[in-house]
């Protein structure tokens, strides 16, 4: 950027939802005159035998080349003879860390308001070897691996990322009391790169105590560094602190300096592609004037509501429900890593401001707006 030269980074609008809140990346990222040149790459609708997945070799070498990306969700095909699209990602880039900043957006009222926390979750091992056989019939076996190696690379990164945004505690989670031998060598690790870090506290909690430490008080923790496991489950766990997972950014570190930046979010079928619905009243439906759609505030129950009804309600394919704060935080992580800092907090300030006034939200959010017109907010309060 300091030559002056655009960046190009690898985009995956993704499956269902995705296209749509690529799109107000997109439009956001021109509004703010961002330097990026987005490389796009779709899931491919058959098996690539390189990659044994829908993913092409090309999508993956783009990432490779760029080093830098934002995906969007993807959807899990159903079916054998290939490989999951984000566990392919996780495999063939390496990417070994996640790391989900979760913190309360101003003027969103959640049960807290003062949630600033970073889960970083060990992404290559553990549970997710895929080890699993039946050993004898009703009896079946799954192993976790933990090695030292890809426990002190995520170790690091974890002191690395508290030391480099002025973060003062890391919290390895685990539960070495029961899985002595492979949380232990966890932990092990954890305490060896701590050493190095005098300047951070560190502190050991048990996997258990520590969900009930969040819900109880989330401002307890700063930066957690977890096996893959507990992982996942946490950064959930965090993400419904501050309003669900579809506010909630994330950002996968691979060996060579790769990050690709992705929304946690999955790929809402169940709204993708869907005009958004209004109820005029309780007991009174109404034409939108628009395309003729019966709206109502929630979709869900709306549908409960009117199951047994003679109203004749279209669902088109129209689209425009779904809340791209995610994705858009998610590529503000990305503005980060590569050092646009300024461009980074004019993103990140226009979407929390957005969100703070109240006016537009998406109906995630309990408001009444449509995607295109929460983009439009955004890129006015930029
Ligand atoms: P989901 O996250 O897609 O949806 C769960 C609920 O949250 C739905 O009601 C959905 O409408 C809502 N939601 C999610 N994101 C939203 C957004 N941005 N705005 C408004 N509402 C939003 O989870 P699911 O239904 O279990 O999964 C659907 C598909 O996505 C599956 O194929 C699954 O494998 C895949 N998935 C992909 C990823 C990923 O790519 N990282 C993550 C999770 C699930």
């Amino acid at each position: 950027f300091s030559t002056g030269a655009p960046i190009t980074a690898t985009l995956f609008p993704g499956d269902g939802i995705g296209p749509e809140i690529a799109e107000s990346v997109k439009q956001i990222f021109t509004a703010a005159q961002i330097p990026i040149e987005w490389e796009e790459h779709f899931v491919g609708k058959e098996v690539d035998p390189r990659t044994q997945s829908f993913l092409t070799w090309e999508s993956l070498e783009s990432v490779r080349r760029n080093k830098v990306g934002l995906k969007g969700p993807m959807a899990t095909p159903i079916g054998k003879g290939h490989r999951s699209l984000n566990l392919t990602l996780r495999k063939e880039l390496n990417l070994y860390a996640n790391v989900r900043p979760c913190f309360s957006l101003p003027g969103y009222k959640t049960r807290y308001d003062d949630v600033d926390l970073v889960t970083i979750r060990e992404n290559t091992e553990g549970e997710y070897s895929g080890l699993e056989h039946q050993v004898v019939r009703g009896v079946v076996e799954s192993i976790k691996i933990i090695t030292r190696q890809a426990s002190l690379r995520v170790a690091e990164h974890a002191f690395q990322y508290a030391k480099a945004h002025g973060r003062k505690r890391v919290s390895a989670i685990h539960k070495a009391n029961i899985m002595q031998k492979t949380d232990g060598l966890f932990l092990k690790c954890c305490r060896e790169v701590a050493e190095k870090y005098p300047e951070i506290t560190y502190e050991e909690v048990v996997i258990d105590n520590c969900c009930m430490m969040l819900v109880k008080n989330p401002a307890l923790f700063d930066v957690l560094v977890m096996p893959n496991l507990y992982g996942d489950i946490i950064s959930d766990l965090c993400a419904g602190l501050i309003g669900g997972l579809g506010l909630t950014p994330s950002c996968n570190i691979g060996e060579g300096g790769i990050a690709l930046a992705e929304a946690v979010h999955g790929s809402a079928p169940d709204i993708a592609g869907k005009e958004e619905l209004w109820e005029m009243s309780e007991s009174c439906c109404g034409m939108s004037s628009g395309g003729g759609w019966v709206r109502c505030w929630n979709l869900v129950d709306w549908r409960n509501k009117h199951r047994n009804s003679s109203l004749n309600v279209e669902f088109g394919d129209a689209k425009n429900m779904a809340n791209p704060t995610a994705l858009l935080l998610s590529a503000v992580t990305m503005l980060r890593h590569l050092e646009l800092n300024d461009k980074a907090d004019q993103v990140q300030n226009a979407v929390l401001k957005t969100i703070a006034e109240g006016k537009y939200r998406t109906i995630d959010l309990g408001g009444k707006s449509s995607t295109t017109d929460f983009t439009n907010a955004i890129c006015d309060n930029l």
